[in-house]
């Protein structure tokens, strides 16, 4: 990652972290200048989630200035520029209001804040964000949010015209933007990454591994036979396959571990390689828990073949990357050969 990307990367978070800040003052206010129990406390739950939308940008912050972040966004510093805009227009916004204590008047404002801040950036960042350690998942919670609101726009509402109409554009606007978020990184049939997805948060981690000189170790693994399957028991059920092996590799490895599906029936494993007697070990893991589970729950044998290579990382970071890829296959091929449900290291 490009140290200039970094910087605009913490600068973006920056302002991530000063909007949600913005809400929670601006939540906070309105709640002190509730006569109503009621009220007030709808206003206050506001805020205290909008604290935690705080300390999440927080912790997103210092791992992204210890260049511990995927690379998010094409042109991050684009993305910069457009939340600076935001953010100057939220602030012009809250600090025109007068009376707080004007319940629709609060409630259009507070529309117009969750309107802009409903960012399909901000649905991206959850999204990629949601593995990282150390950090909480923040898609539900924002979900929760905007149904909150949606909930006490249509319920504290009724002097606005339209309040109806326009709580159900804030939820399809979010929804819409997770599914994009979603469907950019991510295998719709597995939920693992996609291999964009894969490489978009693998290629900081090695920038990583190159600078602190640690073994990285990647695993290939392919389902065996997997076309006379298809053709025994159908498409569908190759499909069910495909889900179930994938959800058994994502819970054999680590959370710090990653998983992609690479092609067809084929998936990639990223993880941290402390020695290389543990990458034989969760390749036999893996191995194992796929032939077991997917007999006792799908009711048919399916096996895997796996091939893993693991190194350090030298100055050429893609390429030594790729290169340790590379051998992974060339074991996958060999255990393949070897005569299948066997792995290669
Ligand atoms: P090998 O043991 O050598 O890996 O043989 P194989 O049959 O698993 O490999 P091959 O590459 O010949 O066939 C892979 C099959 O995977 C063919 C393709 O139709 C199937 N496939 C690829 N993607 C999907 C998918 O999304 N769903 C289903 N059901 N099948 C898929
Ligand atoms: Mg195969
Ligand atoms: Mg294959």
């Amino acid at each position: 990652m490009e140290v200039s990307n970094n910087k605009e990367l913490v600068a973006l978070l920056k302002y991530c972290l000063m909007l949600d800040a913005e809400a929670y003052r601006l939540y906070n206010k309105i709640s002190s200048s509730c006569a109503d129990e009621k009220l007030r406390s709808f206003w206050s739950m506001m805020a205290e989630e909008e604290k935690e939308h705080v300390d999440f940008w927080k912790k997103a912050k210092e791992l992204a200035e210890r260049d511990l972040l995927p690379d998010v966004f094409e042109d991050v510093s684009e993305t910069r520029k457009k939340f600076e805009k935001i953010h100057a227009k939220v602030q012009g916004m809250v600090g025109n209001i007068k009376d707080f204590s004007n319940m629709s008047e609060a409630l259009s404002l507070a529309y117009r804040l969750e309107f802009y801040m409903l960012l399909p950036e901000f649905a991206t960042m959850f999204h990629i964000f949601r593995t990282l350690e150390g950090i909480e998942s923040m898609e539900e919670k924002y979900d929760q949010h905007i149904s909150e609101f949606i909930a006490g726009l249509m319920k504290y509402g009724e002097n606005i015209p339209e309040a109806e109409i326009l709580g159900e554009t804030l939820q399809n606007l979010w929804a819409d933007n997770k599914r994009l978020a979603k469907e950019s990184t991510c295998d719709i049939l597995t939920g693992l990454f996609n291999r964009r997805g894969f490489f978009n948060s693998v290629n900081p981690i090695s920038y990583l591994a190159s600078r602190k000189k640690f073994k990285v170790a990647f695993l290939m693994l392919d389902i065996d036979n997997f076309k006379l399957l298809n053709d025994t028991y159908g498409h569908q059920k190759g499909d069910e396959v495909l889900k179930f092996v994938a959800s058994i590799i994502e819970n054999s490895i680590r959370k710090a571990d990653l998983a992609g599906r690479y092609g067809g029936e084929e998936f990639i494993v990223y993880a941290d390689c402390k020695d290389s007697s543990s990458i034989g070990i969760l390749c036999e893991r893996l191995r194992k828990n796929i032939e077991e589970k997917t007999e006792a729950a799908l009711g048919i044998s399916v096996t895997v073949s796996i091939g893993s290579a693991s190194d350090f990382i030298g100055s050429s970071v893609e390429k030594d990357m790729m290169g340790i890829i590379h051998r992974a296959d060339q074991n996958l091929y060999k255990a393949k050969a070897g005569g299948k449900n066997r792995i290669e290291c």
